[in-house]
């Protein structure tokens, strides 16, 4: 089931990443594609990007919603919200575990033989905070005198932006090297603390910074498909404890917003079948139907 998903999530890096023409064009991709959203976090600015992102373009969304007031303009980004709504109730954070590609790319470091360290678990609420501050009340409340925002978080923060755009945009446009002030050297180290942390957490950026993932995990207890978890069948043996890449039990809070619905407590630890994943409350996998009594 593991390499189902990192097949999965590889194939989601070319799907919203399919412009590989953009060394000879040293230009963006602006076709009929880019319409489409990418379900995890895959910068718009990236070269090779056939795919907007719902974390920037929320951002946008907001910080024009006064400028469009002022000009008796109704946009209010219906298609995007749409978007957004009707993924996080359909997958809630199953993106996270088998669409992002930064997620990915924590996973791939993590998997470096180096020393390990758990998250302090408080640092989880620190995606709620970047989620209400910096995707919605800064670029909302904090504007120019024609009242436009800016898109906050994707300036000030976001290190997949500065993987996926800034660095090979420097790379291909030498006036934008000449260009490059103190705003990019910050975001390049904050990339660099994010992927240096990986090595040692595990994807430390999805569990206390990711806007995206503070989002879907608010749909994980409602969301079509989800893990569901049979009491009947559980023996509190723990073993899905030690295989979760993001430190949680999933038998005492099973649909956790901290859940990234990678899969791994039923395939690689849970043993009695106690772990499956429901469509609309119809089983999907496991298929077994056999019932199992533990308590005499
Ligand atoms: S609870 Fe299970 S599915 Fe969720 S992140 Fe942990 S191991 Fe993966
Ligand atoms: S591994 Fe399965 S049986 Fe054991 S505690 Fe977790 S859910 Fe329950």
């Amino acid at each position: 089931m593991q390499c189902l998903r990192r097949w999965v999530q590889t194939i989601w890096i070319f799907l919203s990443n399919g412009f590989w023409l953009f060394p000879f064009t040293r230009s963006l991709y602006q076709g009929p594609l880019k319409i489409i959203c990418a379900p995890g976090l895959n910068c718009y600015s990236c070269p090779a990007s056939t795919s907007y992102c719902l974390l920037g373009s929320l951002q946008q969304l907001f910080a024009t919603i006064r400028f469009n007031l002022s000009m008796g303009s109704s946009f209010f980004g219906a298609y995007v919200l749409g978007s957004m709504g009707i993924l996080a109730a359909s997958l809630g954070r199953f993106i996270c575990g088998w669409a992002c590609p930064f997620g990915l790319l924590q996973e791939i470091l993590y998997a470096l033989p180096t020393k390990k360290f758990s998250i302090y678990p408080s640092l989880r609420y620190g995606k709620y905070l970047f989620l209400i501050l910096f995707i919605f009340f800064l670029p909302l409340f904090i504007v120019h005198d024609n009242g436009l925002g800016y898109p906050w978080f994707c300036k000030y923060i976001c290190p997949a932006g500065t993987l996926e755009a800034g660095l090979p945009m420097l790379a291909l446009t030498p006036y934008l090297r000449a260009a490059a002030g103190l705003l990019f050297l910050s975001k390049l180290l904050i990339l660099l603390a994010y992927l240096g942390w990986s090595t040692c957490s595990s994807r430390p950026f999805c569990r206390t910074t990711c806007p995206l993932g503070a989002f879907y995990g608010l749909f994980n207890r409602v969301s079509l498909v989800r893990l569901q978890l049979d009491p009947q069948r559980c023996t509190n043996c723990k073993a899905c404890h030690s295989v979760c890449p993001v430190e949680i039990h999933f038998n005492e809070t099973p649909n956790s917003p901290e859940c990234i619905n990678c899969l791994k407590c039923m395939t690689e630890a849970c043993t009695f079948n106690a772990i499956s994943v429901d469509l609309a409350g119809f089983k999907l996998y496991p298929h077994s139907t056999q019932s199992v009594n533990h308590h005499p």
